[in-house]
């Protein structure tokens, strides 16, 4: 047993169970003995293994990522930024997931170890990871030391371009099916990993790109084994125009009708929804569906506001009683710039400053988060929780004035402030440094691998075209 105390901690985000959220409490200890917390609140009157001077500190519940792609996103760092097709309503997701791919699993491990360590300098302890099955994938994220929640992806179909205008799909139902029993056998080594820090999420990749019955099959292995479920939707105008083609019905509506939504499901995105100034379709159901539901939302600013498009909005879904949580889906992998984004987004859709509050955003960041995971026991610094918790220097300049630290931290400070991360009472981050990786390696194995990926663009592009000639350098070259 292991006692650690957080002694006069400066500033604390504590959770009140009753109040059904988070306060700020001062000059209080924070204790954990082994993986739970069993003491917030003043003097501390036990022994302890380890003392942590809380002072000039924020301490706050590990930030919860309910969705991100680790084992490609960061290879797309300087290619996918102002990456779209704007014959494609402009989204790049279908041009580049076909000519821009991990090429080996060298490349996925040093993608999936430099977005370990991006998440976990920002203060993220939980973490959803949607990635295709690749070997090494579960001793990698078992040797990181983050809650690891592994959605192994698989699907039915996948897309593919013949042009720039639409999008097609070449179905192979076989290889969904196989997919989908290797993505149930690696969350099943995953629940069993001796770190008792891992679980899985059964994920069918896109709506669009599974049969029903393989949803079907899905949403009941998740059920079963009490783990929750995961799928994109909603995310471009072509996914929404493509089910109105198949079915009548936009994607929320047609997973209503197949019974795929419920309180174990985490919706990806759902930006696109009917009431959405870029569809206007003539229904006005999709939130209500959703809200009614219980499903989650994975809200993820970052990768559609690169190509000019805003979820509609953050606050409206909040009020219709959706649980809101947030994912990074891309690179960099920093929780806290998509709360701010956010925050901000959401204002601007909105044109109403009060459409959210940063407290709302936090709430998704750490408690929304959970309750998507089914986990009541994470986001929350309490008695009996996980010691899931982020110290923040209160003293780096970006954080200062710390009138209101967790201002500080969202609008201005992020990850530059973080100083330690604990997971499960265990330090993982210390002085802002990963203690479980190797971030340095990591990034200059992932630079060899990006190199590889870009070799191989004019043999996937379909006009076979090189990385250059799809995404060219922000400035030209000169001589
Ligand atoms: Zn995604």
């Amino acid at each position: 047993m292991t006692t650690t105390v957080i002694r006069n901690a400066d500033w604390v985000i504590a959770w009140n169970e009753a109040a059904g959220h988070h306060f700020y409490r001062r000059g209080i200890d924070i204790v954990f003995v082994d993986d739970t917390i069993t003491f917030v609140g003043r003097n501390y009157p036990g022994a302890a293994d380890r003392v942590i001077d809380g002072r000039d500190r924020l301490v706050l519940p590990g930030l919860i990522d309910i969705h991100s792609h680790p084992e490609h996103e960061p290879l797309y760092r300087g290619v996918r930024e102002e990456h779209g097709v704007r014959n494609m309503h402009m989204t790049g997701l279908y041009e580049r997931s076909q000519a821009f791919s991990a090429p080996d699993d060298e490349a996925r491990a040093a993608s999936a170890e430099f977005a370990y360590c991006e998440l976990l300098l920002s203060g993220v302890t939980s973490l959803v990871d949607i990635s295709p099955a690749w070997d090494g994938w579960v001793d990698l994220f078992a040797k990181s030391g983050l809650r690891g929640f592994l959605a192994p992806g698989y699907a039915s179909a996948r897309w593919y371009l013949e042009n720039d205008f639409e999008l097609k799909f070449a179905w192979d139902e076989v290889r969904g099916r196989d997919g989908f029993a290797t993505a149930l056998a690696l969350i099943e080594r995953a629940a069993r990993h001796p770190s008792g820090r891992l679980s899985g999420v059964v994920s069918p990749m896109q709506i669009e790109n599974c049969t029903e019955d393989l949803l079907h099959e899905s949403r009941d292995a998740a059920r079963e084994r009490g783990i929750p479920f995961t799928v994109h939707i909603a995310q471009s105008v072509n996914e929404l125009q493509e089910m109105i083609r198949r079915h009548g019905k936009t994607p929320v509506q047609w997973a209503h009708k197949i019974g795929i939504l419920g309180p174990d499901t985490i919706l990806g995105h759902a930006l696109f929804l009917d009431t959405h100034s870029w569809i206007r379709w003539w229904t006005k159901t999709d939130l209500a569906l959703i809200a009614a539901s219980g499903s989650s939302v994975a809200h993820c600013p970052t990768p559609f506001a690169r190509y000019g498009q805003i979820m509609e909005n953050f606050g409206d879904y909040l009020r219709a009683g959706v649980n809101m949580g947030l994912g990074t889906d891309t690179t960099p992998h920093n929780l806290v710039e998509e709360m701010r984004k956010a925050a901000v987004l959401a204002r601007i859709a909105a044109r109403d400053i009060e459409t959210v509050t940063t407290s709302d955003l936090l709430h998704a960041a750490t408690v929304g988060g959970a309750t998507a995971l089914m986990r009541d026991d994470l986001g929350r610094i309490a008695p009996n929780k996980k010691a899931d918790v982020v110290l923040v220097d209160l003293t780096v300049p970006q954080m200062r004035p710390a009138r209101d630290p967790l201002r500080s931290f969202v609008y201005h400070a992020a990850d530059r402030a973080v100083c330690d991360v604990f997971v499960g009472g265990r330090q993982i981050v210390a002085d802002g440094k990963v203690l479980t990786l190797d971030q340095r390696g990591a990034a200059e194995r992932l630079a060899g691998a990006q190199r590889r990926m870009m070799e191989g663009v004019p043999r996937r592009d379909y006009r076979r075209r090189t990385a250059e000639e799809i995404t060219p350098l922000s400035l030209p070259l000169a001589d």
